[in-house]
Formats: structure tokens, C-alpha cells, sequence
């Protein structure tokens, strides 16, 4: 059987283009990952997502998300996607030893927090080292955490930490954020928050946990060791992309390379949110890209149906 899409992806990208290629009676299968939910499963309130004047929980909002998906006809997998062919047609997806195939193909596979590559980091990456607040602050009651990082995940990590830590230290290689103005003066102003400016973590020390990191001033040079129970990495993302290395163009961080909009380097094969974009990352420009894919995608197939006929 090939399918008219396949989705692979299941943030608010990979949902929406599911509920208008379902809409568009395309029958869209939707390859959603073990992860499925993407990046908002890992957060908790999202008070910037259009409808919800009080804010709704990420997980909520996937769940929300996945409803409408399937209420129009979207069937999904909730396994990884473990290789592709993009070389023929129809195009054809793997999920383990099961194949799919489909006229065109729409990924929506995201970003993944990216590291430090520093000496400490992988041996005690779940062991004191983490990148999400909301899964693991509980853990840190009244205990003493840095964060790394100055953009908005930086600031919304801190904020998170600040319910159940004692003391959040944040460690940013620059002397100002560049977080939103508005999460900048909340974490300011939080007493347990202090700044280590034009600061970076050299090495995270500990046996079998976290047990402090070696700091570099970069205005002195000076290093030295600074106690604390757990890191929490917020430095930005990498694109979910290795699946599709040398079958579409891709910039030198693997990010996907877009033509007209959504287009790929090859026909028939869409891209939406995080995968190709590094700039706004929002749930509601991914949303915005799927609704794009989906509507390109489904003129694309469109058009074969009318050249077969
Ligand atoms: P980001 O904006 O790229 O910020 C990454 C931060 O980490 C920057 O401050 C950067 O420093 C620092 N950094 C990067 N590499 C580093 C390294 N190797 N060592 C030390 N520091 C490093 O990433 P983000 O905060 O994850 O945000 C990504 C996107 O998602 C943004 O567009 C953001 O607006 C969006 N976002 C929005 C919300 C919200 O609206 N509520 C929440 C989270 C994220 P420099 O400043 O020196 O470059």
C-alpha cells in the first residue's frame, strides 16, 4: 500500500500538518516517535501558545494536538523512524523491519538540546547533569544547581529550578542575556539566582554525581572549582536530521536546506519546524510551518493524482 504522506515527527509541527493532510483526506500516517510530543512534553506551562490566555501545560497541549490528529483520520506510530529512502519512488520509511511508502513525505522531526563537549559531561550526563528543569528539579530540593546558557531556555530552566532549589547559579560566557526581556527581570529578580558573567564551565567533577564544576572567568582567566549538586545544560539545540544525512542538502549544522518555503532538495519531500528552522523555534511557528508542509504537500499530491488520470 503507499500512502499519499507520511509524517515523521510528532511536535506541533508534525501534528498540525497530520490535521490538515487528514482534513485534506489524505489518510497521513504519522511516524511519532518513541519521544512522541516533542519538546513541549518536557516543559511545563506555555503562556505564549495563541487560545490559552491562562497558559496550558506542554504535555497537554501535544495530547490536545494528537486528539485533533486523529479525530480526522491520522494513524499513528509511536516508534522511531529508523531509516529512509529518498533515492525512489514512492518514497519509503522503515520503522525497524516495516516499511512504508508514500508519495510524499513531510518531516517534522525537530531539535535535540545540544552539550557542552566538556570532560565530565557524558560520564555524568543523568547523574547531576541534565537539560530539562521540569523533569528533573524535583530532584534538586534545597540543593545548589547552575544553569549554563543565556537564552530563553536558560531564563525558563532558572525559573523552573527557583520553585524547589535553594540556590540557582547561571553561568553565561557573555556580560548580558540574550534571553526576552520579560523572563530576564523575573530571573533577576528571584533571590536564589546569582550570575556568573563571561563565565564558562570548563569541567564537570564528581565520581558518580555531580559534585561541582571548574569555572573559567574569561575576563581574568582565573579557574577555579565551584561547588554545587547538579548542571543544567540550556545552550540551544541541534536539528533531529541524522536520518536524511547525505539524501537531502543540509547546512553545515544539519539543519534542512528549504526552497520555496517548505521545498527540500528533493521533490515531493517537505520539511516543517525545527529540523530546518534555527531561528524562531516557537511551538507556534512549527505549527505554522506544518500547516505550510501540509498545504504544499498535499497540492504535490494532488498534482501526480491528475498527471496518473
Ligand atoms: P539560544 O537562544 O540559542 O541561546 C543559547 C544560549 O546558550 C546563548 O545565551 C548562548 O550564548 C549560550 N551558548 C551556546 N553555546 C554555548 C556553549 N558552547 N557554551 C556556553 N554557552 C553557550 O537557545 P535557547 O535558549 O534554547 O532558545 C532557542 C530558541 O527557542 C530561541 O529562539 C528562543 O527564543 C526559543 N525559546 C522560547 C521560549 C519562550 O518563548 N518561552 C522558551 C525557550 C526557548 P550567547 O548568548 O553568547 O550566544
Amino acid at each position: 500500500m503507499v500512502r499519499d504522506v507520511i509524517i515523521i515527527g510528532s511536535g506541533p509541527a508534525g501534528y498540525t500538518a497530520a490535521i490538515y493532510c487528514a482534513r485534506a483526506l489524505l489518510n497521513p500516517l504519522l511516524i511519532a516517535g518513541y519521544s512522541y510530543g516533542g519538546q513541549l512534553m518536557l516543559t511545563t506551562l506555555v503562556e505564549n501558545f495563541p487560545g490559552f490566555p491562562e497558559g496550558i501545560l506542554g504535555p497537554e497541549l501535544m495530547q490536545k494536538m494528537e486528539e485533533q490528529a486523529e479525530k480526522f483520520g491520522t494513524e499513528i506510530i509511536k516508534r522511531d523512524a529508523t531509516k529512509v529512502d529518498l533515492t525512489t519512488r514512492p518514497f519509503k520509511v522503515w520503522v525497524e523491519d516495516e516499511l512504508y511508502e508514500a508519495n510524499a513525505l513531510i518531516i517534522a522531526t525537530g531539535a535535540k538540546p545540544r552539550l557542552l563537549g566538556i570532560k565530565g559531561e557524558k560520564e555524568l550526563l543523568g547523574r547531576g547533569i541534565s537539560t530539562c528543569a521540569p523533569c528533573d528539579a524535583p530532584f534538586y530540593k534545597n540543593k545548589e544547581v547552575i544553569v549554563v546558557g543565556g537564552g530563553d531556555s536558560a531564563m525558563e530552566e532558572t525559573l523552573e529550578l527557583t520553585k524547589h532549589v535553594s540556590k540557582v547559579t547561571i553561568v553565561h560566557r557573555r556580560d548580558q542575556f540574550r534571553a526576552q526581556k520579560i523572563l530576564q527581570e523575573r530571573v533577576l529578580s528571584n533571590p536564589k539566582v546569582n550570575v556568573k558573567w563571561s563565565h564558562v564551565v570548563e569541567e564537570i567533577v564528581g565520581k558518580n554525581k555531580v559534585e561541582g564544576v571548574i569555572l573559567k572567568d574569561l575576563k581574568t582567566n582565573e579557574t577555579y572549582f565551584y561547588k554545587c549538586d547538579g548542571v543544567f545544560i540550556a545552550i540551544g539545540y541541534e536539528p533531529n536530521t541524522e536520518l536524511f544525512r547525505g539524501q537531502l542538502e543540509m547546512d553545515e549544522k544539519g539543519y534542512i536546506k528549504v526552497k520555496d518555503y517548505t521545498k527540500t532538495s528533493v521533490d515531493g519531500v517537505f520539511v516543517a519546524g525545527e529540523a530546518f528552522d534555527y531561528r524562531y523555534r516557537q511551538a507556534i511557528t512549527a505549527a505554522g510551518d506544518g500547516c505550510r508542509a501540509a498545504l504544499d504537500a498535499i497540492k504535490y499530491v494532488d498534482e501526480l493524482k491528475s498527471k496518473k488520470a
